[in-house]
């Protein structure tokens, strides 16, 4: 039996365009693993005889609110929220939430999609799943900002709790707003359990999560460079964002002996010579807490200089680590970047990368590590957080960083298992290979009702 969608639709084209119409990241992401994933179905009969490719494209649940909230000023608003409960077969939904007003369907859709393999990659019981709202926090006070949270958690509480879907943050929601968002869940069900990670300490939160991703990033850029014989010591780093995935992947990437070189935000980026240290961190660290605040000062204040309007793309270095959006990095930043010499490009964002960027990469001698196995750290640590709020119990720092390591090195050997050929590795392949068996084995196994 040969490998078909369903017996009406011959392409992978003429199916997401009936069935996912106008949602192009969604459509970007699935292209990219079906490449990998299609010779994979095509050797497996027990594959293609459940269809896993088609329950695989089609979330399970999507679930879309409206969110009416209070301005200071007494205005009503209203916002749209969604919850994306994408593929729970190897365990409760797990994924962000991102208020942005970039936030839709197709957004979420992808995020949810690429959710499913990196939490299959980290070996953990998550399924995927991601959610969020169209609202957009910049310039918004503390107040508004909980109303809002008040309000999306009304109408997603009966959806969610352990042993159905854990949110986590995403861009734009961090401790605050996990705050926010549990004292609300907490409030309407009367239930304290585990039903969000990221959380504070002293209600269930574990010491590394809110570094864990960006950790994990530099984890498993030191796991990459071994592997080619190489080390971060002495090398420069590009990145782009100042959330956290950019200032922990900064951080880690100083400790390691690299020299980070740039930090960006929607507004421009930051081209620091010198190389960031602990210092300029904290300085930014404090500085992007402010609501709308941008890394403009920065320039002024460390000697450095200030592109507005501009990625990143056109500095010159060894490491390039996109770490604040979708689609960031494109066929023209690719193209800088390799002619400036760039020898590894390590994704932190969620598909940061278009699809032309990368095959930029993949026809030159760059390696290139895609998000859903780079930035898994903070699902991972997310999942450990979950087994220690079912325990009652909280694990200490250097346990929780020990495990980390140990997973970003898991997810490292899985890609080079199924990825590597002719002495190369594919991250992409690797990860998208590994992550999808995982998940297919259990459809297989549990059957269709
Ligand atoms: P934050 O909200 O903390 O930071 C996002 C950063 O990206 C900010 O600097 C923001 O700039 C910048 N940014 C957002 N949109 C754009 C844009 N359109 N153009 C240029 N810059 C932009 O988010 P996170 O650091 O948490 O997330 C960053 C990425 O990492 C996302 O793709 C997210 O899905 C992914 N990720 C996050 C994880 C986590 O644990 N937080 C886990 C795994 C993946 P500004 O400050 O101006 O808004």
């Amino acid at each position: 039996m040969s490998f078909s969608l369903s017996p009406n639709h011959d392409s992978l084209e003429a199916y997401l365009k009936q069935f996912a119409a106008g949602e192009p990241e969604f459509h970007q992401a699935v292209n990219e693993v079906m490449e990998d994933i299609k010779p994979v179905i095509d050797n497996n009969e027990a594959y293609k005889q459940a269809n896993v490719f088609e329950r695989l494209v089609n979330p399970e649940r999507i679930i879309k609110f409206q969110v009416p909230w209070q301005t200071d000023a007494g205005d009503i608003r209203v916002n749209r929220g969604y919850r994306v409960q994408f593929n729970g077969a190897i365990g409760p939904y797990k994924g962000g939430i991102r208020f942005h007003p970039t936030v839709n369907q197709s957004i979420l859709k992808f995020l949810g999609f690429e959710q499913t393999f990196k939490n299959a990659l980290t070996g953990l019981p998550m399924g995927g799943g991601k959610g969020g709202s169209d609202f957009d926090p910049s310039g918004r006070s503390d107040a508004e900002i909980m109303r809002f949270c008040n309000a999306f958690m009304q109408a997603l509480h009966s959806h969610i709790g352990p042993d159905i879907d854990v949110p986590a943050g995403d861009i734009n929601v961090g401790a605050r707003e996990i705050g926010y968002l549990f004292g609300a869940y907490r409030r309407i069900t009367g239930r304290f359990q585990g039903v969000l990670t990221g959380k504070a300490l002293p209600y269930g939160g574990s010491p590394l999560r809110t570094e864990a991703t960006g950790y994990g990033v530099m984890y498993f850029a030191q796991h990459i460079l071994e592997a080619h014989d190489d080390s971060i010591d002495g090398k420069a780093l590009i990145i782009s964002g100042a959330g956290n995935v950019a200032i922990h992947t900064a951080e880690k990437a100083c400790e390691m002996g690299g020299k980070v070189i740039s930090l960006s935000d929607s507004s421009g980026f930051i081209y620091d010579a010198d190389g960031l240290d602990s210092e300029k961190l904290d300085w930014v660290k404090t500085h992007k807490a402010k609501s709308g605040a941008t890394l403009e000062p920065y320039a002024k204040k460390f000697g450095a200089k200030w592109t507005p309007g501009k990625a990143p793309w056109g500095l010159t270095g060894d490491i390039v680590l996109p770490c604040a959006t979708q689609n960031e990095l494109d066929e023209e930043g690719a193209k800088q970047l390799l002619k400036n010499g760039a020898k590894y490009v390590i994704e932190g964002a969620n598909m940061p990368s278009t699809a032309d960027a990368k095959s930029v990469f993949a026809d030159a001698d760059i390696v290139f590590a895609p998000g859903k196995a780079a930035n898994a750290g903070g699902v991972a640590v997310s999942g450990l957080e979950i087994s220690q709020n079912r325990k009652r119990q909280s694990d200490d720092r250097d346990e929780i960083d020990a495990r980390l390591r140990e997973i970003m090195e898991h997810i490292h050997e899985s890609c080079r298992e199924e990825g590597t050929r002719d002495g190369k590795i594919n991250y992409s392949k690797g990860a998208n290979i590994a992550g999808f068996r995982k998940v297919a084995d259990a459809m297989v196994a549990q059957g269709v009702g």
